[in-house]
Formats: structure tokens, C-alpha cells, sequence
């Protein structure tokens, strides 16, 4: 009887000559070159299989996941038959045996591999990691929707089933949708876990469907990426809505997943019942597990979102600064965090104390604050170019009269933070010459000095 474990191992290791050529090098460097066949004597060794062993847990669902028909493929080529393949993870010994005192080190160099696995799993699944549980401030506002995310975290495709989150923009609806994916791969990491924007899964649907030879495979790559999970998190789901074939592969993902039991988790910024362009079959089964709502949070919530913010950021905050920014940004949570990023930001730039006097300055809404207009903008570059107003927003092509309309264009949108459409019917041009004449005003800045002065001049008038 030939020595099956030696026999193991040439198979893998012709194996993996073939697999050198089909695998990207860095996918092939850090998770197949450590693995390991399992010898018959070895607790995880199964007849008539091979077994392929790894310490790296991420890498063994990532293998399996995009890998494990060419790793089939290639082990049929090398052993000249067919031998099914397991690839597992088993932890190093290093990780069995408590570790020598003297020795901390590698300890910590374990711990680190991890926590590194568990961010690169968390990252293939497309979740940011900063939307957890942990960092999710809790208020009236989403006790229930909180309550629901934390239970089908605990026991996915038991409990409701969808799970349907929605909320105005920016009220928390991605955040707690990721922190059940996040729960779930740190609690089963042997589920699989999912979360797509409804646009990214449109366009990839789209995408698959083009026709040509490959379009049977693109389509099966494409089912796969939805189907083979344990846990789907299909976010902004009113992208959907009226899209006749987008629609129709949600509903058949759904039953695809809902009858082997996987969760699926919605979030739209709209109730189901302004659904209206939704077949009534997929709108009944959006309704069929739970539907819950986050509404705008309180005060006393704003501040503890700002200050769990700050404490996260190691950025110290005084609780009048707080205050003044959760007073001022009542309703959309993504704003209130972005004027506590710009006032923090420009605090720990300009090293200053942060009070609510300088956020107001910072945020220029102080009561000294001059509101700047477009029309403010517009006379200051024709003083500053000494031609009249009206030729900027003229077609006149002098070359004072272009480069004031050039820098009044930059400064509108610099300023004010208009969009490209709004800022063409300020200068009653058409969006795409807004677009040209701002990005390549943008590009001279950077290298042209005297152009930067003229704008720097500008901005001191206008202010
Ligand atoms: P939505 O998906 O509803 O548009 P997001 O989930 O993207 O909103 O939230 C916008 C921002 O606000 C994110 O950075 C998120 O972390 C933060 N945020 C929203 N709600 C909370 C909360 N309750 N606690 C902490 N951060 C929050
Ligand atoms: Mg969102």
C-alpha cells in the first residue's frame, strides 16, 4: 500500500506549480503557500479526501469563497483522478499550548495576525469598520431598530426575517445594518456575510446580463455573489424601485436565500409604503419579517453621538461645543458629524481651543459671520478684474472678462458648495462647461503661484 500522507503531499505540491500560474501572487504568497495537507494520523484527516489545512481563517473563506474551484481543479490535474478537497482552518499549535512567560512576544504577534484577519474578512465583505454596536450611540430615537439589528445579529435567519431598516438620509440606517455584519463574523465566523449598495448590485446585474459567449458564466458569478451567503445586507433598496429586472432578481435572491433560512437585512430611506412601482410579490415580502423605523435623534442624544465621536478620534471636547453643534444640526446625523470633523479638524490645525464662539466662526455661522452670496462672489472678482458685472454672466470673451468669470465660477462653488447644475444657472452656461472651467481652474492652482494669489486676493474681498 502506497504511503498515502507522502503521496499528500507530492499531489499539493504539484498542486500548487499549477496553481502558481492561475492564482495572483497575493492571493498565492499569503494563503496558499501556508497550507498544509493533513497526514493520515492527524485528527482532521478524512478517507478518500484531502484535506487542506491552514492557520490563516481568513484566508480559508476567502479561498473557499473566490479559490476553490481552481484549488479543485488543480488537485484533480495533479493526482490524475477526482479527490475532493476540504480546505480548513485549524489553529497553530502556538495558539493550543498557553505560551511560555519569557516569551510575550509572540503573543502579541499572534493576537495581531487576528486582529488583522478579522479586519481584512471584514473589509472583503465591504464593511466599514467603524459602524459597530460599540460605537452605535443608543436613544429613543432607535431602541427598537437597535433592538432588532442586536437580535437578528444573535441569531440570523431565526428571527425577523427580512429585517427592514429605514430612516431620512444620514439618520444611522448603513451604520446599524453593518454592525449586524460585523456582530455576526465575530460571533459565526463561519457564516458567510454580505453587504451591497442596491446601485452596485444593479449595475452588476446589468453587467451580467450583457450578451456574448460569457454571459451564462458572468450571470452564475453574479448569482453566486448574492446566493452562496449566509447573511445578506442589501442597503438604499429604494434604488430599486420601478427598475423591472432589478426587482425581479431581488425577489428571486430573496426566496433563494429566505427558504435555506439566511438572513437578509433592508434599509431605504423610504417606508415600504411609498413602494408604489413595486410588484405587490416582492413589496409583500419586503413586509414579511419586521419593519423598523429610526427617527430623528433627540438632543441629549446629538451630544453623546459628538462626544462618543470625539472620544473615539481622542479629541477632547467641551461639553458647550457639543451643545452648540447638536443644537445647530438637528436632523441628519452625517451632517452634525461633519461640522464636529470640520471644527475639530481645523482646531487641532491651527492649534487653537475650540470653543462655540470659534466653531461658530469655523462653521461661518457665527453672528458675525457675513452671508456671502452668489452675487457677493460675483461682484468682487468684477471689481477685482475691473469689468462689469453683467460680462461675466454674459458670453463676452475678453480675456479679463474669461478669467473673472473663471475665478467667480471656482469661488461659487469653493464658497458655497453648489453643484455643478445650480452653479450653471448662476452663469446661465450649461453644467458640463461649469465642470471644465472649475476642474481646470483647480489643476492651474496647484502649480501656477501667481494665480493662487489672485484667488487668495479675491477670497479677502469677498470675506
Ligand atoms: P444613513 O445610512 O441612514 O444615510 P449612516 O448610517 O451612513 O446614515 O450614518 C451617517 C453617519 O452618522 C455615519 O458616520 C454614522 O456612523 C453616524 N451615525 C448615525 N447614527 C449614529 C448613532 N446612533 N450613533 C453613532 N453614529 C451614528
Ligand atoms: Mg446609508
Amino acid at each position: 500500500m502506497p504511503d498515502l500522507a507522502l503521496n499528500y503531499e507530492q499531489i499539493w505540491e504539484d498542486a500548487k506549480e499549477i496553481l502558481k500560474e492561475k492564482i495572483p501572487n497575493n492571493t498565492f504568497e499569503p494563503w496558499i503557500l501556508p497550507i498544509i495537507p493533513a497526514k493520515n494520523n492527524e485528527e482532521c484527516f478524512k478517507k478518500d479526501h484531502i484535506v487542506l489545512k491552514s492557520d490563516k481563517s481568513f484566508g480559508v473563506s476567502f479561498l473557499n469563497q473566490k479559490y476553490f474551484s481552481e484549488i479543485q481543479s488543480a488537485i484533480n490535474t495533479a493526482c490524475g483522478e477526482n479527490l475532493p478537497v476540504n480546505i480548513i482552518f485549524v489553529p497553530s499549535d502556538v495558539k493550543k499550548a498557553p505560551k511560555k512567560k519569557e516569551k510575550p512576544a509572540e503573543h502579541i504577534v499572534l493576537m495581531k495576525e487576528q486582529i488583522d484577519n478579522l479586519k481584512q474578512m471584514h473589509s472583503f465583505c465591504a464593511l466599514n469598520l467603524k459602524y459597530t454596536f460599540e460605537n452605535f450611540v443608543i436613544g429613543d430615537n432607535s431602541l427598537v431598530a437597535y433592538n432588532a439589528a442586536k437580535q437578528v445579529s444573535e441569531a440570523p435567519g431565526q428571527k425577523f426575517n427580512p429585517l427592514f431598516i429605514t430612516g431620512s438620509v444620514g439618520i444611522g440606517k448603513t451604520h446599524l445594518m453593518q454592525a449586524i455584519g460585523h456582530s455576526i463574523l465575530k460571533n459565526f465566523p463561519d457564516l458567510k456575510v454580505k453587504y451591497a449598495k442596491t446601485e452596485e448590485f444593479t449595475n452588476q446585474l446589468i453587467d451580467s446580463c450583457q450578451k456574448g459567449q460569457e454571459s451564462y458564466q458572468k450571470m452564475k458569478k453574479f448569482r453566486d455573489r448574492y446566493r452562496n451567503v449566509d447573511v445578506l445586507l442589501l442597503d438604499d433598496i429604494q434604488f430599486a424601485e420601478g427598475k423591472k429586472r432589478t426587482e425581479e432578481e431581488i425577489f428571486n435572491t430573496f426566496d433563494a436565500l429566505f427558504h435555506l433560512g439566511k438572513q437578509i437585512v433592508f434599509a431605504s430611506d423610504r417606508p415600504i409604503s411609498s413602494f408604489k412601482n413595486t410588484p405587490d410579490r416582492l413589496r409583500s415580502r419586503y413586509e414579511w419579517g419586521l419593519a423598523v423605523d429610526i427617527l430623528v435623534p433627540d438632543f441629549k442624544t446629538r451630544v453623546e453621538i459628538i462626544e462618543k465621536h470625539a472620544q473615539r478620534s481622542n479629541f477632547e471636547i467641551s461639553k458647550g461645543v457639543a451643545e452648540f453643534l447638536a443644537e445647530t444640526f438637528d436632523n441628519n446625523v452625517r451632517e452634525l458629524e461633519g461640522a464636529y470633523n470640520k471644527v475639530s479638524a481645523y482646531a487641532s490645525i491651527k492649534g487653537i481651543e475650540l470653543t462655540a464662539e470659534a466653531a461658530k466662526e469655523i462653521l461661518g455661522i457665527g453672528e458675525n459671520a457675513k452671508k456671502i452670496t452668489p452675487e457677493i462672489i460675483i461682484d468682487k472678482c468684477a471689481e477685482y478684474f475691473n469689468v462689469a458685472k453683467k460680462d461675466i454672466l454674459s458670453t463676452a470673451r475678453s480675456k479679463e472678462v474669461k478669467e473673472a468669470r473663471q475665478a467667480a465660477i471656482y469661488l461659487v462653488r469653493e464658497i458655497l458648495d453648489t453643484s455643478f447644475p445650480a452653479t450653471g444657472e448662476i452663469f446661465n452656461k450649461n453644467h458640463t462647461t461649469i465642470l471644465y472651467s472649475y476642474n481646470k481652474m483647480k489643476k492651474d492652482l496647484l502649480t501656477d503661484r501667481p494665480l493662487q494669489n489672485t484667488i487668495k486676493e479675491i477670497e479677502k474681498l469677498i470675506r
